[in-house]
């Protein structure tokens, strides 16, 4: 397999210029947003079919979330573009400052399965945004979905601007051989690593948006209800197949029976008493990890669901308490709609538990004392928090959204995208009118004074 031929013609296309100018991103833009509304009924069915996600869901969890990057880049463009004004030292007067973003040039863009339109178009909105050539490498495992979009940027990009390349591993392998300019990653950390160690042979820079366990906690004085319902939605979510879904939650021992409770009556409410019928809950992605998840449910008690349908990939909401410490359950990134709940008396167990565990992308903290908020952000780490809510916090294009540590690092969306994808680069204009004479050879300063010179010079 060789890829040399489209990153060549990528670059050769970036090389004229073509992608730089403010009014061909608009338009490339624009042309995208039109595309997905021209080809939304497709992208449904696709989603529907390698999912089991229903329009409802489609359209607020991937196809509204691009729609809105578009309409936020294209508000905001010409403001991110412009160069940006910076002050100079005296050392260096008269002269001028500024930092001018520039498109990196060829991009590479790996999505995966879970999120196959949102995490593979947001990110391409991003490198239009600045002026990017790109390759995409949608998921083999939502394959329909990666047809789909294959075919509507066919017929509205030209291939040697944005091209798409479809296959597996073996494929992402070979094209990751190539040099780009920038490669931006959605996936495991085990592939991010892979990932990140073929782009250090070309030394490009990459953004890796990896998963992790999220974990929630709940502290006795939450508003039990509230945290329940939200918690129960954004853990089974597209089955739970999210990688900002919270992956299990610790909940005070005091609250635990009602929180509990509360779990059982949102899950009923969400999906009734056989969600198996639900239009609105999902299915596994395959096979593989249908299994991996089944194993799971041996590992605590199931205080609710548990059913499930090799044939259909169906495995209901379930809740697991009495989980052994230690057990894989709480060790792998679940990915799947198992919820183990945790109990606590103090907080400085979940504090100390949750030091020991790898980074998360995302940390839920539900209370109504704004002192153990304070305390709890400033004591554990995650590539973002929300308090009293899930997944809020990468809802929109005001927040950079990103991990940290295991969970990846760089972020996107709205402005950080854009900068996810440009070179912030540095220029400064020297003035000719002046040359002032002490810096250059022969030394005419005693230490003493060039010291304090410089102390004034290095100012701006
Ligand atoms: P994955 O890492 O298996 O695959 C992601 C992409 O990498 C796919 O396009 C795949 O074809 C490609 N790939 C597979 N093997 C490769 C290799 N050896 N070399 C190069 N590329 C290879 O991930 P997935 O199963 O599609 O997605 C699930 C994971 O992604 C979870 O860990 C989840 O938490 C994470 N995730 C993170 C985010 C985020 O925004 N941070 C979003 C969604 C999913």
């Amino acid at each position: 397999m060789q890829f040399a031929e489209p990153v060549r013609r990528a670059r050769d296309f970036f090389a004229t210029g073509g992608t730089r100018p403010l009014a061909f991103r608009r338009e490339q833009l624009q042309k995208l947003s039109a595309a997905l509304q021209q080809h939304e009924p497709a992208i449904l069915a696709a989603l529907q079919a390698d999912l089991g996600k229903s329009p409802y869901q489609s359209l607020s969890s991937e196809l509204g979330f691009v729609h809105a990057e578009i309409s936020h880049a294209l508000r905001h463009l010409s403001r991110w573009v412009a160069p940006l004004k910076r002050r100079t030292p005296w050392l260096v007067a008269p002269a001028r400052g500024w930092v001018q973003p520039e498109p990196f040039g060829v991009a590479l863009i790996v999505g995966p399965w879970n999120y196959p339109v949102q995490l593979l178009l947001s990110p391409l909105v991003s490198a239009i945004a600045a002026g990017n050539a790109v390759i995409l490498k949608p998921s083999e495992l939502a394959p329909r979905t990666a047809e789909v979009l294959t075919t509507l940027v066919a017929e509205n990009f030209s291939p040697e601007y944005i091209s798409p390349v479809n296959g597996g591993a073996e494929v992402a392998v070979a094209l990751l051989q190539e040099k780009f300019d920038k490669i931006f990653f959605t996936g495991s950390a085990r592939v991010g690593r892979i990932v990140m160690a073929a782009a250090a042979r070309h030394l490009t820079p990459v953004t890796l948006e990896l998963g992790g366990k999220c974990p929630a906690i709940v502290c006795a004085d939450a508003k039990i209800e509230l945290a329940a319902r939200r918690i129960a939605w954004g853990k089974f979510l597209g089955a739970g197949q999210t990688c900002v879904a919270p992956d299990h939650v610790h909940v005070h021992s005091r609250v635990r029976e009602p929180f509990l409770q509360a779990l059982k009556k949102s899950l009923l409410e969400f999906y009734g008493a056989d969600p198996r019928r639900s239009t609105d809950y999902g299915r596994i992605v395959n096979a593989k990890h249908f299994d991996r998840l089944v194993n799971y449910l041996r590992e605590g008690k199931i205080f609710y669901g548990g059913e499930h349908d090799r044939q259909e990939l169906f495995l209901s909401p379930t809740v697991l308490t009495e989980v052994a410490a230690g057990a894989p359950v709480l060790r792998e990134e679940i990915f799947g709609p198992v919820l183990p709940v945790l109990e606590f008396d103090d907080m400085a167990e979940v504090t100390a538990r949750l030091q020991a565990a790898p980074t998360p992308l995302a940390l839920y903290l539900f209370t109504q004392d704004r002192a153990c908020e304070e305390k709890m952000i400033n004591e554990l780490r995650s590539g973002g928090v929300c308090v009293n809510d899930v997944i809020a916090q990468m809802v929109g294009t005001g927040l950079p959204f990103g991990g940290l540590g295991q969970s990846g690092f760089g972020t996107y969306h709205g402005r950080a995208g854009f900068d996810a994808f440009s070179h912030q680069r540095s220029v400064l204009r020297r003035g000719t009118w002046l040359d002032l004479p002490f810096r250059y050879p022969p030394a005419r300063l005693s230490v003493a004074r060039l010291k304090r010179a410089l102390n004034f010079l290095l100012r701006d």
